[in-house]
């Protein structure tokens, strides 16, 4: 098993309420898991705290990563052992695209990969995410993790508000991660990327904080998008 959670529930920093409600969730070497869920369900908040950003406070449960508990590690120690993200909206940063690639392929050790191949080569000068389109966010983003090589890569809507060349680019750039044995967890609103996935181990879906449906990726998104999302808050059958 590359990465568990088990019982995991989370505040944030300053708040009462739990987001997470205690979620289970195991991924093994090579797999791809699928969350969906309705706006505000959690899917963000779990990816936020496998990475440890320090707002997501852990109240009970543990996150294992190559059989190791990281509940009380850095994020940037995660991120040398090998957990990478791609954010649902990462931040502007007044940095040059290019020297965050270069500084990612120093610090990891790893290889440039071809810009042309992610439509980022007129990007690559500019300031990170500053006046970039919905699409060239998304597959800058998608690089950026990519370029780390992880082991478990953490997709939060890579898919979200991006025309069908960025979906297709999107698509290949987690092949990519897949060619290279990475698990994956890929959080996606309406599901369109699953059409260019062919290997998806097993579909999850989050409501108010709890992951209440694990099953066979095909037919549970057809329930989704057939029932919506009630289906499985009255319990399914
Ligand atoms: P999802 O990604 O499923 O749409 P999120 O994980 O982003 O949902 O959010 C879940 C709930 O937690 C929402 O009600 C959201 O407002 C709340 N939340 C998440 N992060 C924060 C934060 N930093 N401060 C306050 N509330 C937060
Ligand atoms: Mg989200």
């Amino acid at each position: 098993m590359v990465f568990k959670v088990e019982d995991l529930w989370v505040k944030v920093q300053g708040h009462d309420k739990y987001i997470l409600k205690g979620v289970d969730l195991s991924i093994g070497k090579g797999e791809v898991h699928v969350l969906m869920g309705p706006n505000g369900s959690g899917k963000s908040t779990l990816l936020k705290t496998i990475i440890g950003m320090p707002q997501y406070k852990i109240a009970r449960g543990t996150i294992l990563f190559m059989g190791k508990e990281i509940n009380n590690l850095q994020p940037y120690e995660r991120a040398k052992m090998g957990i990478g993200i791609a954010f649902q909206s990462p931040p502007r940063i007044r940095v040059k695209t290019e020297y965050l690639i270069k500084l990612i392929t120093t610090k990891f050790r790893t290889r440039l990969l071809p810009y042309e191949e992610y439509g980022i080569s007129h990007l690559v000068s500019r300031d990170l995410y500053n006046g970039f389109s919905g699409g060239e966010m998304k597959r800058t983003e998608m690089y950026l993790t990519i370029l780390q090589r992880p082991k478990l890569a953490l997709l939060d809507e890579p898919d979200s508000g991006v025309d069908v060349d960025s979906l297709a680019l999107i698509a290949k750039g987690i092949e990519q991660l897949m060619e290279e044995g990475a698990s994956i967890l890929l959080v996606t609103h309406l599901g369109y990327i699953l059409k260019y996935l062919d290997v998806v181990t097993e579909l999850h879906v989050m409501i108010n904080g709890k992951i209440v449906y694990s099953g066979e990726p095909e037919k549970a998104l057809d329930l989704i998008l057939t029932h919506g999302y009630s289906y499985f808050v009255k319990g399914g059958d």
